[in-house]
């Protein structure tokens, strides 16, 4: 069954071409076809990887981000590597929505009325859900009657209890919809059935903290296959510090702002979102390896910007193991959780006073899917690879296997 995985963003777009056959694979397969595209403005560039590992780059001249994406999706049959012979093979697309605002909470087939649901939730996630939607409509219109399924990236803390979930402002806020949503939930949820599967253990025998770090970072605590509470909340802002994202601050700053310099709610909204984290703090760049490189050569700036990071990202875990009452293993997702000796190394530390040990030479291979605590520790320490699009794509194999 070929299966297509599509991950939206405002200015780029992942996809992913499955092929699964009768039963799902233990283990996550790669998959056939691969694209990410990005864009500004006139311009696309698209990256294509194939099973058979060769890649492909391509410059075009587009009018919009539609016109991008068709271009992207029509070079799944036509041009230098097509993956199917015929639109038709494609038995089933996946997408991956930011925020479904706790009105789904499990995965479900797009019809009209999931499609005024995703388009409501965009007065709360603008840059995505409306990217989503267009998502869904240009595969309407390339593939016809195909069945797509919506897969919520809320979902997954849809059960956190009231405590975790409610900002204690006025009632009225939770009232109209003002909580904490939660984020990342797809591969927060991969990660736990990941961690039980290569720790060997039921998932609900486990209490696991699960530390996204990628461009945008988030925890989760998930007690026994269920997650109880998250850092990021009503948007994807809250909680960690981030690439170009602050995570959270004081709201007086915001109010002292507006008063004080009549900073404007956009532009407040540009600096949390783009001038802020690792950038913001460094000068250097989002990118966890240059401000390494600078903090290397001395400068002060990157070295600060790690140790806040660092700072919290323990202060993040200590409260998410508090949220559960203990855990039995850390896991480290994403860009900077599986490829940072340093940010895991440096995490670790303190918690060694709750029996945990990190085996360091371990640790400096950064392996994925695998546990790199010494024997003897108290805790299990994983690295597992981020799989948004395969949990995406397994969530679709299942709905279409059921029906
Ligand atoms: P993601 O959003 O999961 O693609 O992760 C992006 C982040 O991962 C960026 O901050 C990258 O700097 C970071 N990253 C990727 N490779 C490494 C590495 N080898 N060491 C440190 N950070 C890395």
């Amino acid at each position: 069954m070929k299966i297509l995985a599509l991950n939206s963003g405002s200015s780029s777009q992942k996809s992913c071409l499955y092929d699964i056959g009768d039963s799902l694979p233990e283990h996550p397969p790669n998959p056939v076809w691969e694209a990410k595209i990005e864009w500004n403005g006139s311009q696309a560039d698209i990256d294509i990887k194939t099973s058979a590992g060769k890649t492909f780059h391509d410059q075009v001249k587009v009018t919009s981000r539609r016109h991008a994406l068709e271009h992207l999706f029509r070079s799944l049959w036509e041009g230098d590597a097509p993956a199917v012979g015929k639109p038709s093979e494609i038995r089933v697309v996946g997408h991956r929505i930011v925020l479904g605002q706790h009105k789904f909470e499990e995965p479900i087939l797009v019809n009209p009325e999931v499609k005024r649901v995703i388009a409501d939730a965009s007065v709360f996630a603008p840059l995505h859900n409306r990217a989503e939607l267009e998502g869904i409509e240009i595969m309407q219109r390339l593939l016809g009657h195909v069945p797509q399924v919506a897969v919520f990236d809320t979902a997954f803390h849809h059960r956190m209890p009231l405590g975790a979930v409610v900002y204690p402002g006025p009632y009225e806020w939770f009232e109209r919809g003002i909580r904490r949503y939660g984020f990342h939930g797809i591969n927060h949820q991969y990660c736990a059935h990941r961690a039980a599967q290569l720790m060997r253990k039921p998932v609900d025998s486990l209490q696991l903290v699960s530390c996204h770090l990628g461009n945008g970072c988030s925890l989760a605590a998930v007690d026994r296959g269920r997650s109880v509470d998250t850092t990021m909340g009503f948007t994807p802002l809250e909680g960690l510090m981030m690439g170009t994202r602050s995570g959270s601050v004081d709201p007086s700053i915001l109010t002292y702002l507006m008063r004080s310099r009549k900073t404007d709610g956009q532009q407040l909204d540009q600096q949390l979102n783009h001038e802020s984290g690792l950038l913001g703090i460094s000068g250097v760049s989002s990118d966890m390896r240059e401000v390494m490189k600078a903090k290397e050569s001395g400068d002060q700036r990157a070295k600060l910007a790690f140790d806040i990071f660092v700072h919290r990202l323990r202060s993040g875990i200590g409260s998410m193991v508090a949220a559960l009452g203990g855990f039995d293993a850390l896991i480290f997702t994403a860009g900077i959780g599986e490829n940072s000796e340093a940010v895991r190394q440096a995490t670790c530390e303190n918690f060694s006073y709750l029996g945990l040990k990190l085996d360091p030479a371990k640790n400096k291979k950064s392996p994925i899917d695998q546990d790199i605590a010494e024997q003897d520790s108290r805790v299990r320490v994983l690295v597992i690879r981020a799989q948004e699009d395969w949990a995406i794509a397994r969530e679709c194999w299942k709905m279409v296997s059921r029906e």
